[in-house]
């Protein structure tokens, strides 16, 4: 098994698990690791694939680093690994490449030890490449491991669903992941902001340390902006043209996160249920408290009911910024 300081600390249940099918002598031919985008599910698979692939002397970690397979897989060349995700600039994966790589990893070990092919998104599949998989799943080859990851389990064929066993994958403490963002580097501020923009799932945004303080020097104008127009301080339309020049998903991301933090806020005020909190949203957006007196619970559902479909269409349209400005009106009009 893995080291218990490799670990992620919120990933030790699944570790468990994985244990106990190991225990069993039994491990499964395929995994469906569910849970939102930014738990982590993919750094799991990583870890758990590079395990089973080494082929180092029995160590107390698990992974050797140094045999040639685990020197393989670092430099991704591992012939008995792939990860199948939808070619670039598709949204889908097709049958073809379901059948052309599993093929390749099913058919022939290299190494005569485990293969492990990675589906990521595995709710990507078209019916036909989930019909061809399901080839594979009744008459798996021996020590041969698909995982397939996914957020949005119920987009899965049934029929995969039950031929997988499942781990499921929920939301760090707060605490843990500030001290794993802690870890990557990051100091306590930009960690609180991160895990806030972050909607409290750690991995969620990409990129390099200059990306990161570059969202969240930008976000800290998106909010001050925002917090204008919301108070009737400002056009819509001037605000969604400062807007537009962002890079849309990680914009998109931070108007989600906006909404989330409002519904919360509001929900509180209300005496609502209240929503169990995730992050800490003051840091992302000082004086929130202040704008939701402004809003009634059900419009702000509204409101990102429509985020979310904008980050639908935002995918499939040019249009991006008349779309953003029609948003804003729509915001501005319900205050
Ligand atoms: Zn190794």
């Amino acid at each position: 098994m893995i080291k218990t300081s490799e670990i992620i600390s919120w990933h030790t249940p699944q570790w468990q698990q994985i244990a106990q099918f190991l225990g069993q002598d039994r491990f499964p031919h395929a995994l469906l690791f569910e849970g939102i985008k930014g738990v982590g599910k993919r750094h799991f698979a990583f870890q758990l694939a590079q395990m089973l692939l080494c082929q180092g002397e029995p160590t107390e970690s698990g992974i050797c680093q140094s045999c040639s397979s685990c020197e393989w897989f670092l430099s991704g060349t591992h012939p008995d690994f792939v990860v199948l995700e939808p070619d670039e600039g598709k949204k889908l994966i097709s049958v073809d490449s379901i059948r052309q790589n599993s093929q390749k990893v099913f058919k022939t070990s290299h190494q005569n030890g485990y293969r492990v092919l990675i589906l990521e998104p595995a709710d990507a599949m078209t019916i036909e490449a989930a019909n061809s998989l399901l080839k594979t799943l009744e008459e798996p080859p021996p020590s041969t491991l698909l995982i397939l990851l996914t957020d949005k389990p119920a987009r899965l064929l049934p029929t995969i669903r039950s031929r997988a066993s499942r781990l499921k994958f929920t939301l760090p403490k707060a605490e843990q992941a500030i001290t794993w963002l802690k870890g990557q580097g990051h100091d306590l501020e930009t960690a609180e902001r991160m895990l806030a923009l972050s909607l409290g799932a750690p991995m969620r945004l990409q990129g390099d340390a200059e990306d990161i303080n570059q969202v969240l020097l930008e976000s800290k104008q998106w909010w001050k902006d925002w917090k204008a127009m919301l108070s009737r301080q400002m056009n819509p339309v001037t605000v969604a043209k400062e807007c537009a020049k962002a890079e849309p998903s990680l914009f998109l991301n931070w108007l989600e996160t906006l909404f989330r933090a409002l519904i919360e806020n509001a929900a509180q005020a209300e005496n609502s249920p209240k929503l169990s909190s995730v992050a800490n949203y003051e840091v992302l957006f000082p004086g929130i408290n202040q704008l939701i007196q402004q809003f009634s619970l059900p419009s702000l559902f509204r409101m990102r009911d429509n985020v979310v479909e904008l980050s639908q269409r935002q995918q499939s349209s040019l249009n991006w910024g008349l779309q953003l400005e029609a948003f804003a009106c729509d915001c501005y009009a319900s205050t």
